[in-house]
């Protein structure tokens, strides 16, 4: 669609919002883009491998790119049985972030941006810094003194690293103040993040000759990726294309489990849940933004939400590991709940889980 212009909307009151905005300037509310095209198969360019492939569908014009999207999908056999993994750690700075990025900063280069503000637990930090490095953007990133070396170090590459001692909600804390006086390029809210990983969504279709799995297990922390997953086969569904979504679940770290405990409460939004620390760094977000969205497409899907404790999520890791697929401790969440997924999926479900970060970022030496 690229150079139409694109109409954002405040998905609680319906105020219009600027292309900049981060939130609702009226109430705070999470800034939708509404007039996304319709998923059309025959508008697929084929022979690019890459989520450009999609560009009749994305909101946005491709002036920079680091090869994001084509990940693998790949049979993996665990000991109760196969699934199948999307390698989303092989994008180009390690995590399935670098498919909301590209769309993310393509916008603010559409839009003059030279400077911008971030926060993150590491990943989408690094992910930001690459892209912001690679286009000229001075970005400022926000993260916990506690984030793994070797995802600060990435950020510090090519960004200004801020490190805010305290728990993961002290450098989001210190980056909304910071946007107060500058564009604020968050992952966790930005509409352009979530319409990067729709492009999951539709790889995944393809890649599976073009059916939707039974179920996708998945970590979840803001819910960008399980969010954009949902959204992503609902436009399958609308076209015509899938004959019904694939169950969703939530999988969260027992440490931090907002989704989890609003769900097992009948919920129809996330409250602020405690935290405490967990192998998992990369999902733990006490007060998830798309929190009311998560909800609604588990229930939608006819998913779960599921917590699992650092044991199994560590044993998980291993089990990964050891088939070759280098993921970090977060990514391996997913696969430690799939005893209750095939129990409530049925044994011989089609199971895809996305394997969101490189462990390379979080070995110790
Ligand atoms: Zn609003």
């Amino acid at each position: 669609m690229g150079t139409r212009t694109l109409h954002f909307t405040c998905s609680r009151c319906g105020h219009t919002a600027d292309p900049l905005d981060w939130h609702c300037i009226q109430c705070g509310g999470v800034i939708h883009v509404t007039n996304f095209p319709d998923f059309n198969e025959t508008a697929v360019q084929v022979h690019d491998w890459s989520l450009w492939r999609y560009a009749a569908m994305l909101p946005v014009e491709r002036r920079l790119t680091l090869g994001e999207g084509g990940t693998p999908l790949v049979p993996v056999r665990l000991p109760d049985g196969l699934i199948w993994a999307k390698l989303e750690y092989l994008n180009p700075t390690g995590s399935y972030k670098d498919r909301g990025t590209a769309l993310l900063v393509n916008h603010l280069l559409a839009h003059g941006v030279g400077s911008v503000v971030e926060d993150s637990s590491g990943n989408a930090g690094a992910s930001l810094a690459a892209y912001a490095g690679a286009s000229s953007i001075h970005a400022r990133i926000f993260v916990p003194a506690s984030a793994p070396a070797a995802k600060k170090r990435l950020i510090g590459l090519n960004a200004e690293l801020v490190e805010v001692d305290g728990p993961r909600s002290a450098p989001t804390a210190a980056c909304h103040e910071a946007a107060r006086t500058a564009v604020y390029a968050s992952h966790a809210w930005s509409p352009l993040f979530l319409a990067g990983q729709m492009t999951c969504a539709w790889e995944i279709w393809e890649q599976m000759k073009h059916h939707a799995p039974d179920a996708i297990v998945c970590p979840v922390g803001h819910g960008g990726l399980f969010v954009g997953l949902a959204r992503g086969f609902a436009a399958l569904l609308a076209a015509g294309l899938i004959e019904r979504l694939p169950r969703l679940y939530a999988v969260q770290a027992a440490a931090c489990d907002p989704v989890v405990r609003a769900w097992e409460d009948n919920m129809d939004d996330t409250d602020t849940a405690p935290e405490s620390p967990t192998i998992a760094d990369g999902i733990v977000v006490n007060r998830p933004v798309h929190g009311r969205e998560i909800l609604a497409a588990i229930r939608d899907s006819g998913g779960l939400a599921l917590r699992v404790d650092d044991t199994a999520i560590a044993e998980a890791q291993t089990l990964l590991l050891q088939r070759g697929l280098l993921v970090e401790p977060t990514s391996a969440a997913p696969v430690a709940a799939l005893g209750t997924v095939r129990a409530h999926a049925g044994s011989g479900a089609q199971i895809v889980v996305p394997l969101t970060g490189s462990g390379l970022k979080t070995l110790r030496h």
